[in-house]
C-alpha cells in the first residue's frame, strides 16, 4: 500500500469521546489510503461504532479531529457528507417502500447519483426490485443498505458490522460484494467483531479494545507478530482445582517444550504458540505422558487474529 500523502482519504487524529466520566474512545489515530479496505476489529463495546461515527461527522469528538477527503468533520460537515456513504441499519429503512423506490428516493437527494439498475445488479437485488423492504431477508436488507450508501458514488464507504446477525450464506454473499467493491478500488472502512471477516476483507486492521488501538497492521503482519505460525490448544480440566504454584510449575514446563514461543492460559484452556508444530506436539505428548496429565479437547490450528487479540489483551474477541 502506497504511503503517498495525496492518497490519504481519512485522517483520524487523537479522537476522544466521553460519556460522562466514561471514556468510550481514548485517543484514536490512524490514516486510511485511497482504495484501502480498513477494518476496525474489536469486541462489543470496544469503541468501533463511536470511532466511525466521529469520522462520519455523526458524533462530535471531545478531543482530536477527523478529516475525510480533505474536509474536517467539524469545519466542513456538509462537504464530508457529500463524499461519504454510510450503511444505515436496516431498521431505519422505510419498510413499506419497494426496493427500487427506496434507491431512487435516496438517489434524488444527490445531483449525480449512480444509475439504479446497475446498483441493483451489483447488490444482487435485481429480482427483489419490486418487493417491499419489509419482505426482504436480513442479508437482502443489508445489501439494500449498502446500495443506498453507494448511491452518491462516495469516496469512502462506511460499513458498521455489516454481517452481524446474518446466516453464513448471507455473510459470504456480503463478503463477495465487499471484495468486488475492493477490486473496483473503493475505499471502505468497516467495523466487525468477526476476526475471519476482518482477515478476509481488510488490507489493514485496527485492533481496538476499551476505546484504544491495541495494534494496527495488515492481517498477515499482525499474525506474524506472534512469531509462531501454529497454535496447540488443549484443556486440563482438573488444573483449575489445583494450587497456583502447581499451575505455575506446568506453565513453566510447557514453556520449555521445543518450539514454544509463548503460552496463553485462560481458565483451564492452554494455548501453546509454536514455530515448530511437529517438535512441539511430540514433546507435548512426551511431557503429558511422563507427568500423567490428562488433557482434553486437543486441537492444532494456524494462528489467527483472535490469538493476536488474546495475546495483547488477555481477553477473547468473542467475550461480551
Ligand atoms: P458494538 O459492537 O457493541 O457496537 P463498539 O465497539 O461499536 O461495540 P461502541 O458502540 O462505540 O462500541 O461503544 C463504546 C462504548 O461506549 C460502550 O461501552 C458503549 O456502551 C458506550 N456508549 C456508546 N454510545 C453511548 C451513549 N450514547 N451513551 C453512553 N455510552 C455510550
Amino acid at each position: 500500500m502506497t504511503t503517498d500523502r495525496n492518497d490519504i482519504v481519512i485522517e483520524a487524529k487523537g479522537l476522544v469521546k466521553k460519556y460522562g466520566s466514561f471514556i468510550a474512545v481514548n485517543g484514536v489515530s490512524f490514516e486510511v489510503s485511497k482504495g484501502e479496505v480498513f477494518g476496525l476489529l474489536g469486541p462489543n463495546g470496544a469503541g468501533k461504532t463511536t470511532t466511525m461515527e466521529m469520522i462520519e461527522g455523526l458524533r462530535k469528538p471531545d478531543g482530536g479531529h477527523a478529516v475525510v477527503g480533505g474536509f474536517d468533520t467539524q469545519v466542513a460537515l456538509k462537504k464530508v457528507k457529500e463524499v461519504i456513504g454510510v450503511q444505515l441499519q436496516s431498521t431505519s429503512l422505510f419498510e413499506l417502500l419497494k426496493v427500487y423506490e427506496i434507491i431512487q428516493m435516496y438517489a434524488s437527494f444527490y445531483p449525480n447519483p449512480v444509475p439504479t439498475e446497475p446498483l441493483l445488479t451489483d447488490m444482487i437485488l435485481q429480482e427483489k426490485r419490486n418487493d417491499r423492504v419489509k419482505h426482504l431477508s436480513g442479508g437482502q436488507k443489508q445489501r439494500l443498505a449498502i446500495a443506498i450508501a453507494l448511491v452518491n458514488d462516495p469516496l469512502v464507504l462506511f460499513l458498521d458490522e455489516p454481517t452481524t446477525g446474518l446466516d453464513p450464506q448471507a455473510r459470504r454473499t456480503l463478503w463477495d460484494i465487499v471484495l468486488r467493491l475492493k477490486e473496483q478500488g473503493k475505499t471502505i472502512v468497516l467495523s466487525t467483531h468477526y476476526m475471519d471477516e476482518a482477515h478476509v476483507l481488510c488490507d489493514r486492521i485496527c485492533l481496538m479494545d476499551q476505546g484504544k488501538i491495541v495494534a494496527l497492521d495488515t492481517p498477515e503482519n499482525l499474525v506474524r507478530s506472534l512469531q509462531s505460525d501454529n497454535a496447540i490448544e488443549f484443556r486440563l480440566p482438573d488444573m483449575d482445582l489445583k494450587l497456583d504454584h502447581v499451575q505455575q510449575e506446568f506453565y513453566d514446563k510447557f514453556q520449555s517444550i521445543d518450539g514454544v514461543k509463548q503460552i496463553d492460559l485462560r481458565k483451564d484452556t492452554y494455548v501453546l504458540y509454536t514455530s515448530d508444530l511437529q517438535a512441539t506436539l511430540l514433546s507435548f505428548i512426551a511431557l503429558t505422558t511422563e507427568e500423567k496429565l490428562t488433557f482434553t479437547d486437543l486441537q492444532t490450528r494456524t494462528s489467527t487474529l483472535e490469538d493476536v487479540f488474546i495475546h495483547m489483551t488477555g481477553r477473547s474477541l468473542r467475550e461480551e
